[in-house]
């Protein structure tokens, strides 16, 4: 059969399983690219016989709401390859654009010299080493409670070539047994409220330690901000991802935990609330 009549035949069948079609190019050009030859050069020729069995078989682990991540065993952040698995949630892209407001910010706060930075609850370690491997100053510290996580995120340290310090424990505990203080706290926690209907490629795959955040999805930034100070220099900041609807209740928690210091809420590329920033003795970009 040729690739073309591949592409049509599984991309009917993702659509009747309501997956986006689109996934069937994405996990054939991954493949592709590691064998090295053009896709779109044979694309009207027969598939190769190496490949069949492989896209077949990954294919219809797919059809089955498996993450494509899953089956090719990685996924692509900030330009870099980032093992996955089970143990740790795939690095989503909304994270990405949270990279580069904290690169941003980085830049105007701290324009020279070292920065301490923590990215806490690191999971795949996709955070931790994009800040690592796109600002050189920064050193960084990367924490999770889950050990099979951080065996994962010191796996992506290592296939990118990152020096990063890991610590296992609970938020910002290992921090402050160390007596650590940062310039920069990243962090982006579990924030799905428990009760949350989700997609079954979402909840059947990914680690629930990674994805909720108690009754309210807020539980982690309520500790968080109780003990960030004993965590922080004087003039630092701190970027945290959040969910597109907890605008109110996160502006709310701000206020009250950390009187009269500045936030903001930024939105991502959808349109959507998705970023905090807190400033101590720092500016917004
Ligand atoms: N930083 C990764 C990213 O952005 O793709 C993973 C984020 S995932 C939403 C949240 C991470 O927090 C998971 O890796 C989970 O294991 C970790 N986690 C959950 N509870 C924690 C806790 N009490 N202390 C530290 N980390 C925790
Ligand atoms: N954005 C993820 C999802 O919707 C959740 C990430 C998180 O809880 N921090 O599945």
């Amino acid at each position: 059969m040729k690739i073309s009549e591949y592409v049509r035949k599984y991309e009917a069948l993702c659509e009747e399983r309501d997956i986006p079609p689109e996934t069937v190019m994405a996990y054939l050009v991954e493949i592709t690219q590691r064998e090295r030859w053009n896709l779109y050069l044979h694309y009207e020729e027969e598939m190769p016989e190496e490949i069949v069995p492989e896209f077949t078989a990954g294919m219809e682990r797919i059809l089955n709401d498996e993450p494509m991540a899953h089956v090719l065993g990685y996924s692509w952040f900030y330009g870099y390859r980032i093992p996955v698995n089970g143990d740790v949630l795939i690095p989503r892209p909304e994270t990405e654009e949270l990279c580069a407001h904290v690169l941003a910010r980085i830049d105007r706060n701290f324009p020279e010299g070292e920065v301490v930075c923590a990215d806490i609850g690191t999971g795949s370690g996709a955070i931790a080493v994009t800040l690592c491997k796109e600002e050189p100053r920064v050193s960084m510290i990367a924490t999770d409670i889950s050990e099979e996580a951080l065996v994962m995120a010191q796996k992506t340290a290592e296939v990118n070539d990152a020096e990063i310090t890991f610590y296992a424990g609970d938020m910002l505990a290992p921090l402050i047994e160390r007596n650590i203080r940062l310039d920069v706290l990243v962090c982006n926690p579990p924030y799905i409220p428990e009760d949350e209907d989700m997609e079954r490629s979402v909840v059947d795959y990914e680690p629930h330690v990674a994805l909720f955040g108690g009754k309210d999805g807020l539980k982690f930034y309520r500790q968080v901000f109780r003990d960030c100070r004993k965590v922080l220099k004087d003039k630092a900041f701190m970027g945290f991802e959040m969910g597109w609807n907890q605008r109110k209740a996160m502006s709310r928690l701000v206020e009250e935990s950390l009187p009269g210091v500045p936030y903001e809420i930024l939105k991502d590329m959808n349109g959507k609330d998705r970023m905090l920033f807190v400033y101590f003795s720092c500016e917004a970009k």
